[in-house]
């Protein structure tokens, strides 16, 4: 005969299972239960789950940053210098990558070689970078970024697709153009 502490003890186990189901599993129509996380969502298939911008920015980075250096030598376009080691040849923009839209983030022509000291420490050493743009591509080209920098790109504009493409194609590149 059961006594009254065991049944206690059944109720409360169904309850805390019940609890379980409702937390953590939904029941589809049915009966099959539904897998979802804990906080309730519906878990993405991993086979499908897509790749965060930020890691399709630093995937196209790793591509296109050593082509730019390779474009332009070691010479830093701001205080003209020769770089000597190779950590302090970087690949610096001229309008800031974080206040740029995504198409000018990423134009070749607005990342040049820069030194550790220039990018880093002087912040882009921004006069010197726009006389040496000037120098490099022309003045009308260098007013052209600075007043299109940050415009907002079209609603139909595909930020994951942008990249993709861009990784595609300097995945396969030798070389960029030198103007
Ligand atoms: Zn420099």
């Amino acid at each position: 005969m059961r006594t009254y502490w065991n049944s206690t003890v059944t109720i409360k186990r169904r309850k805390i299972a019940r609890r379980r189901l409702s937390t953590h599993q939904n029941v589809s129509s049915i009966g099959k239960p539904i897998k979802t996380s804990k906080t309730g969502k519906k878990r993405a298939n991993s086979s499908i789950k897509k790749v965060s911008i930020k890691k399709l920015e630093k995937k196209l980075q790793k591509y296109l940053y050593p082509l730019i250096k390779q474009r332009d030598g070691n010479r830093c376009i701001s205080c003209e210098k020769t770089i000597t080691e190779k950590r302090n040849h970087h690949a610096g923009h001229y309008a800031k990558a974080e206040l740029c839209n995504l198409v000018w983030r990423y134009a070749e022509k607005n990342i040049n070689t820069q030194c550790g000291s220039c990018n880093l420490w002087k912040r882009g050493n921004t006069l010197s970078y726009r006389r040496g743009m000037i120098k490099k591509y022309g003045e009308e080209y260098v007013k052209y970024l600075d007043s299109h920098y940050n415009e907002p790109l079209p609603l139909e504009f595909n930020p994951r697709l942008y990249l993709e493409s861009l990784i595609y194609h300097y995945e396969r590149c030798d070389s960029l153009d030198r103007t």
